[in-house]
């Protein structure tokens, strides 16, 4: 049973139906609305070449191969920063979470998956015994059970899934950078590449989604509100922190406020219960790989289940929380390196201004290092890329 089809879990029912497993994907929204969750840019090398070792990658991810670039400007200088590791095989796509929704739903059904949108009510029963069962009130309205061997919570951090674990089996750690961003989309034109900038007028990004739409970020108080940001502030805003006066406008067709924050829930299974993407951790958006943990999580679960079932080998399943959790601390850090680097390096004063300019020192002696050394450069590829740290058994 899957609970939730976003990008965690509609990958994971893709791979079991490869697997030749069947299962039934639960989501509380309708189909619409779900096809239309517009978040992440880019799936990243990693998991590229996850779906190609698959054969999913022609039907599941659209968009273009990114040239694998991605620009700082600070206070207006521009440096190019690349992801290429050295690898061989396929690279980054620019395709939008929406996209890469889509497309899994429509391989899914096209391969006679079972998907049940507008499912209301959810509760999960035993996960820790050896049929779990999953109730739920259909969208005409009846009351359905299902019995199953494992339950996949994909349902991302509000979801239902996580609170079938009882109180004291989940340690939570979080970080809160106390620092917000309004985000907006635009039907403006993409940036040639994803443009992150950093001045003492405070961090701002340009990122593409689609051939004419962009997303915007721009640093402000974490207790800001939407409303303070009219379309001319937003906009002024914009063309100060790129230092491009020119940056065309378009419509704004979303703006919300969020906090940059982090937390991990250990471990990420309970019983036959494994929660997989969103519902297990969050990562601060710097980076690019909250959707990207998911895709990984969901490979390892699939192949955990699929040695149980075929071979009953169930080495996978026992070592899927450490192994997932060793990547989500690997890309928590990353995430948390970048934000702090990004907005200390341009905030001389912070909360505190003698630290502050401290801080600043160090971010700007961090970001220095990256544009000039090969070694550094060499490591920031590797982690945006995603293939570090290499896969092992550990
Ligand atoms: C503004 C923003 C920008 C982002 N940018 C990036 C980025 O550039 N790169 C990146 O890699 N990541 C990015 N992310 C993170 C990324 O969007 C998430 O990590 C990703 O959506 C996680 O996928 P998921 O399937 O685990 O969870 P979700 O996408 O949250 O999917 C969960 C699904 O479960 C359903 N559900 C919830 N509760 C229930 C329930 N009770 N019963 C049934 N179904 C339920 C939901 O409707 C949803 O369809 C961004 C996030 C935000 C907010």
């Amino acid at each position: 049973m899957v609970i939730g089809a976003g990008p965690a879990g509609l990958t994971v029912a893709n791979l079991l139906r490869r697997s030749g497993i069947d299962c039934v994907v639960l989501e509380r929204r309708s189909g619409e609305r779900v096809a239309q969750r517009q978040r992440a840019g880019i799936v990243e090398t990693r998991a590229v070449r996850m779906f190609t070792s698959w054969g999913l990658a022609d039907q599941v991810l659209g968009g273009p191969p990114s040239d694998g670039f991605m620009e700082f400007r600070v206070d207006g200088e521009s440096h190019l920063v690349s992801d290429d590791d050295g690898s061989e095989g396929p690279r980054a796509r620019l395709c939008t979470q929406q996209m890469l929704v889509q497309k899994l739903t429509a391989a899914y059904l096209a391969d006679g998956g079972d998907l049940r949108f507008e499912a209301a009510d959810i509760s999960l029963h035993d996960v820790a015994g050896d049929r779990p069962t999953v109730r739920y009130r259909a969208a005409d309205g009846t009351r359905r059970a299902l019995t199953c061997a494992f339950v996949a919570g994909c349902d991302g951090d509000r979801g239902v899934s996580r609170t079938a674990v009882p109180d004291g089996v989940l340690t939570t750690h979080t970080f809160d950078h106390g620092i917000g961003w309004l985000t907006v989309l635009a039907d403006a034109p993409p940036p040639a590449r994803p443009l992150l900038a950093v001045s003492s007028h405070g961090f701002a990004a340009h990122f593409a989604r689609g051939p004419h739409a962009s997303r915007y970020y721009l640093q402000c108080p974490p207790d800001d509100h939407p409303e303070a940001w009219p379309d001319s502030r937003v906009w002024d805003a914009l063309r100060t922190r790129f230092a491009d006066p020119a940056l065309v406008a378009g419509p704004i067709t979303d703006r919300e406020i969020f906090r940059l924050r982090g937390h991990v829930h250990d471990p990420m299974r309970y019983g036959r219960l494994f929660l997989v993407g969103d519902a297990a951790h969050i990562v601060s958006p710097l980076g690019g790989k909250g959707m990207n943990l998911a895709l990984y999580d969901a490979d390892l679960f699939v192949r955990a289940v699929r040695d149980s079932v075929h071979d009953h080998d169930d080495t996978g399943l026992d070592a899927y929380s450490r192994r997932c959790l060793r990547r989500v601390w690997n890309d928590q850090e990353f995430s948390h390196w970048l934000t702090r680097t990004l907005h200390d390096a341009g905030d001389d004063a912070g909360d505190d201004a003698e630290s502050g300019s401290f801080r600043r020192g160090l971010a700007r002696a961090r970001l220095d290092r990256l544009f000039t050394s090969r070694s550094a450069a060499r490591t920031f590829a590797e982690l945006l890329a995603g293939v570090n740290p290499a896969p092992t058994d550990r």
